[in-house]
């Protein structure tokens, strides 16, 4: 029996050799779990000094201490190694330590980083702010702007950051030409995909080195739990292994192991997802509450034809709209019954956001209407309710 084989668990990863084997139970006439239990340990008993000595020196697998590694992450690593057809990946405590990891693993003090100025507000304030202080400088351009990135690149520059689709007018990276424009130099792209899952969107795939997502959002799905991860195909990834620990990003094995329940259905979640995004945003194209929909599954999207090139399947989850009575009319909608307004995404129930107020209010005026941010504008995340029911809430809540 090959040890893949061992747990039917949502990823099938290998159990290492300290966790219960399949012939074991067997061997004391027990039945096997299907599913890879929950190891909630800090530490692990060695048998003998020779044991511990090469279990940490990597020399035999093995688990010895959580934060070094854990066979819960180990399964949910290798469900994100299989989602994005990568070598290698690792799991950390939340989307924002898995950029610190990314960071903090391939930059040093010196570099410079090119940061897509759409990017998830906290990934700003750490690759501007926090790195600042480190001796790496940035230069902040719009990544849909590609004479902007290579204009920005300087001898120093050792990474791009961008995300698959930004938030929240949703524009897309076109990963193949910043990944271009990156190894044109000695720089490597780094991709946020955190917007729209693996299932989406398969950013190591369109050349960039490093992949990032938010486990909290659609990946996990269930809105119950804070994770990260980080993918790549790079040699030295044990470098990035022992920066997790090191710096102590890493994860907890509750989390690991909801977020392996949580990815088993990831497909079939985001496709669900994906179908009632398009039919919410047809929906409100007609709706006369709506003066504009955003959603790079329509035509009229600014980026349509190159979602089309890269994504998968689908358009995501997320749909923009500005509301055509202003803040005044957003207000309404946002304080409505109907729909839940809760500031993040990826839920199993659809939810509202209100960027200017929330994601994005520490910006300057300029700013916002750079990213096409106002009073007026409504983020939605869609579901995986049936579609009817998502549109009659929308009705009750846009009728307000
Ligand atoms: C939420 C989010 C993050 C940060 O992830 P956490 O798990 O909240 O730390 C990073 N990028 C994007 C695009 C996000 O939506």
């Amino acid at each position: 029996m090959s040890d893949s084989d061992k747990y039917r668990s949502n990823s099938n990863e290998v159990p290492d050799s300290s966790v219960p084997d399949v012939d074991e139970y067997r061997a004391a006439g027990q039945t096997v779990p299907n599913n890879l239990p929950l190891f909630l340990t800090s530490v692990w008993q060695c048998e003998s000094t020779e044991q511990a000595d090469a279990i940490l020196d990597g020399a035999q697998s093995g688990f010895v201490y959580q934060r070094e590694s854990h066979p819960n992450a180990n399964q949910f690593a290798k469900a994100c190694r299989t989602l994005h057809k990568a070598k290698h990946a690792t799991v950390t405590s939340s989307g924002m330590a898995a950029l610190s990891l990314a960071v903090l693993s391939q930059l040093e003090h010196g570099d410079h980083v090119v940061v897509c100025n759409r990017l998830y507000g906290r990934s700003i304030v750490l690759l501007g702010g926090e790195l600042q202080r480190l001796g790496i400088q940035h230069s902040l351009v719009d990544s849909c702007d590609l004479q902007a990135v290579e204009d920005a690149m300087t001898d120093n520059t050792r990474l791009i950051v961008a995300e698959t689709i930004s938030n929240p007018i949703l524009r897309i990276a076109d990963i193949k030409a910043l990944a271009e424009i990156a190894h044109s130099g000695d720089a490597q792209l780094l991709v946020d995909n955190t917007f729209a899952t693996p299932i989406v969107c398969q950013p190591l795939e369109l050349g960039a080195d490093l992949v990032l997502e938010s486990v909290s959002k659609f990946m996990n799905g269930h809105g119950d739990i804070m994770l990260g991860m980080l993918a790549g195909n790079h040699d030295d990834w044990e470098r990035v292994e022992s920066v997790n620990s090191t710096w102590g990003l890493a994860s907890s094995p509750l989390e690991c192991w909801l977020a392996c329940r949580g990815v088993a259905t990831l497909a079939l979640r985001i496709s669900r997802a994906c179908e009632s995004a398009l039919t919410v945003a047809e929906y409100l194209t007609e709706h006369a509450a709506v003066e504009r929909v955003v959603y790079p599954g329509l035509e009229s999207h600014d980026d349509f034809q190159l979602a089309q090139r890269q994504f998968i399947q689908g358009s995501g989850h997320v749909v923009t709209i500005q509301m055509t009575g202003g803040r005044a009319a957003a207000d309404q909608v946002m304080g409505s019954p109907a729909l839940a307004f809760c500031p993040s995404l990826g839920d199993v129930t659809t939810t509202i956001s209100h960027p200017l107020s929330t994601s994005h209010r520490g910006l300057s005026l300029e700013q916002q209407q750079q990213l096409g941010v106002n009073g007026a504008t409504i983020r939605l995340s869609v579901g995986i309710e049936e579609s009817d029911s998502i549109l009659e809430r929308l009705q009750m809540a846009l009728e307000r």
